[in-house]
């Protein structure tokens, strides 16, 4: 960095020369790990511009529709988009999913009928998910196994998935589909690159060719060159308050995959018969289109932030997963703190050193859909951002902090800088 970067850092934020120069030497062992990121961001950029070539994407599709929403041409493309894109036979877009959880609930009610399992074998899933399934703290609320439908968990093993395990469940069950979750969400296991889960997505068919592959892709677009329905998943979900949104969409989810599956999840959106054919989308497609073509950038950006944050973290003695030069395949980088003190100043400090209120206090909260209390950093343009730097850590043992986001490399480092000297100052 130039000399004046440092004295603004150190005047202004108080950072030490000591951090400053490990900020420095960090950057350049980085160096080969980095540049091996922008090449596939730059693969990925040029496979999202395709799609947009391909489906002739034009400004009078940026316009707004109102009332019951026939004929959005710019939704439909923007579906086409992501389906060109995902390597899917269909795709459905939408800013009235409220969120990632709802893309995945959709897609999971919309393909299980009672009596039908539902299989995972990526452990327990992510928090939110819990109370869709059942096995959260909520009884009664409407969840798959309220409606009959049976579940099953198959844990990794010594951190792939467990095939002997796998195999003999789908001897012993009528196993209707197969869950599996790409990021480690919030627990210390690791994510599923996709030279896993292609083989495991292989070997699951192998032992019935008819099941349904599900995948929660949420984080993990573009951090590789291919995605899960390029690999035999048949189904995928995720969010665009992350990746695929750009840090620019508004809000809304996704559901990708074969045609028929994608429409039954479409029907459970709105309703039997209708399905994606409805649904006005009040001005903000444009965002949505600019959200995906900046994905495969701010996605790498964030993953440039992540990879940071590892290796100044790993300097400093602390244990982090994924280390810094593991191969990724989603955003995220947590790191071990060991004891709740440390744990809340880090968090508080990504919240000071983000550009949306970086003068509040977060604390610990009970939010919904979370069974443990949560703290979240989140100082961003779009409420709760995730893609945006952030940083979320579930009060509970071993006090474990979930990073990821950072819509410009600069400004995460920045962030990172300032939580690192928070954490250790008060020691
Ligand atoms: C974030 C996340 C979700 C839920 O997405 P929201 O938009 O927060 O509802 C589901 N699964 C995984 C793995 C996630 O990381």
């Amino acid at each position: 960095m130039i000399e004046k970067t440092r004295q603004l850092l150190k005047t202004r934020y108080r950072i030490s020369d000591e951090l400053l120069d490990l900020h420095d030497r960090v950057l350049e062992e980085l160096a080969p790990e980095l540049s091996y990121y922008d090449e596939i961001r730059e693969y990925n950029q040029l496979k999202v511009t395709r799609a947009f070539h391909e489906e002739r994407i034009s400004d009078s599709m940026f316009s707004m529709s109102s009332g019951y929403g026939y004929g959005d041409l710019g939704r439909d493309k923007l579906d086409a988009v992501y389906a060109r894109v995902f390597g899917a036979e269909s795709a459905l877009v939408r800013p009235h999913f409220v969120n990632g959880t709802h893309a995945i609930t959709a897609a999971l009610f919309g393909n299980l009928r009672p009596g039908d399992t539902l299989m995972t074998i990526t452990g327990r899933p992510y928090d939110t998910l819990h109370n869709v399934i059942g096995i959260g703290s909520k009884k009664n609320v409407g969840s798959l196994m309220d409606y009959g439908v049976n579940y099953l968990e198959v844990d990794f093993k010594d951190g792939l998935p467990d095939k002997e395990t796998i195999r003999q469940m789908l001897a012993e069950h009528d196993v209707k589909m197969v869950h599996i979750q790409r990021s480690t969400g919030y627990s210390w296991r690791p994510s599923m690159n996709l030279t896993v889960m292609a083989d495991i997505i292989r070997f699951v068919k192998e032992q019935k060719d008819d099941i349904i592959i599900f995948v929660d892709n949420c984080y993990g677009e573009f951090i590789e060159t291919v995605e899960p329905t390029e690999l035999g998943a048949d189904l995928i979900a995720g969010s665009l308050i992350k990746n695929p949104g750009g840090s620019i969409a508004p809000t809304g989810g996704y559901i990708a995959g074969r045609a028929d599956l994608v429409e039954q999840a479409a029907y459970r959106l709105t309703v039997p018969g209708i399905g994606g054919e409805c649904g006005s989308t009040f001005g903000v497609t444009r965002l949505m289109f600019q959200g995906f073509f900046l994905a495969p950038h701010i996605s790498m950006e964030a993953v440039k932030g992540a990879i940071f944050c590892a290796r100044l973290m790993e300097h400093l003695g602390y244990e982090v997963k994924p280390r810094a030069t593991e191969r990724r395949t989603d955003i995220i980088q947590a790191i071990r703190f060991g004891e709740p003190g440390k744990l809340i100043r880090f968090v508080k400090g990504i919240q000071y050193g983000a550009p949306v209120d970086s003068f509040v206090e977060c604390e610990p909260w009970d939010m919904p859909g979370y069974d443990d209390q949560v703290i979240m950093a989140s100082g961003s343009f779009i409420q709760g951002s995730s893609i945006e730097l952030s940083c979320d850590a579930p009060i509970r043992e071993p006090y474990i902090a979930y990073l990821q986001g950072g819509i410009t490399f600069d400004h995460a480092r920045t962030g990172i800088l300032i939580a690192v000297s928070n954490t250790l100052q008060q020691e």
